[in-house]
């Protein structure tokens, strides 16, 4: 039995990873738990250390366990795809290293949170898609959307494409990645995540539950603890 973790994956780029992992990772040291984070590879930050860089985020959120250059071993500058990134620096993505950079944390915590990059099938490198890696890890995904028309058939394709990649799926987070705004209509951000939440959850049987633009801790009702030790 391995330390127990999640790989929180997105959709897309851009739909609230950091925000649902940070906040995933806050309820799991208020635990009292070491709670390890990782991020196997970033574009658009020079250095782990910047703030406001996931990597950071990341760290701050877990208490600041070890350094930020362990949360993420491998940083490129520009914001594009990351083996393209390391081009432009005269450098490739280390392959083996986004492997072997989550041994550390494994045995220095209780649990352990993983921030993708991009989406489910984006590159990290040349030979090694996001859902290798999950794979490999063999930790169970948390599927994260934009609280945003098109939720359903966005998350939907991830989940049933995971799961036919042997991937095991634990969760879907909805977020609010703007501020939804009033008043409530059927086509208002709160609804269309509402009824979004609710098929998504008839149609693959997993929890799903909706992080408002504001929050600062996920909603309760579920156990990410038990999710992560499955
Ligand atoms: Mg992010």
């Amino acid at each position: 039995m391995g330390t127990p973790g999640l790989f929180v994956v997105g959709t897309d780029t851009g739909v609230g990873k950091t925000r649902v992992a940070t906040t995933i990772i806050r309820g799991l040291a208020a635990l009292g738990l070491r709670v390890g984070v990782y991020k196997p590879v970033a574009s658009g930050w020079a250095t782990p250390a910047a703030e406001q860089s996931d990597a950071f985020l990341l760290w701050k959120a877990a208490g600041s366990p070890r350094t930020p250059q362990d949360v993420c071993p491998q940083s490129f500058t520009a914001a594009i795809a990351p083996q393209a990134s390391a081009k432009l620096e005269g450098r490739c993505v280390d392959e083996s290293l986004l492997r072997r950079g989550l041994e550390p944390w494994r045995t220095s915590s209780d649990v352990v949170v993983i921030e993708g990059a991009g989406g489910l099938f984006s590159p990290l490198g040349d030979d090694t898609l996001v859902v290798d890696l999950a794979r490999e890890f063999a930790l169970p995904l948390v599927v994260v959307d934009a609280a945003r028309l098109g939720a359903i058939g966005r998350t939907l394709a991830v989940v049933r494409a995971a799961r036919a990649e042997g991937v095991t799926v634990a969760a879907v987070v909805l977020s609010h990645v703007e501020p939804p705004g009033e008043p409530e209509t059927p086509s208002s951000p709160r609804s269309v995540a509402r009824d979004a939440a609710r098929e998504i959850a008839a149609r693959t049987g997993l929890p799903v539950t909706i992080l408002d633009h504001d929050a600062t801790t996920m909603p309760a009702g579920i156990d990410w603890l038990d999710l992560a030790r499955r």
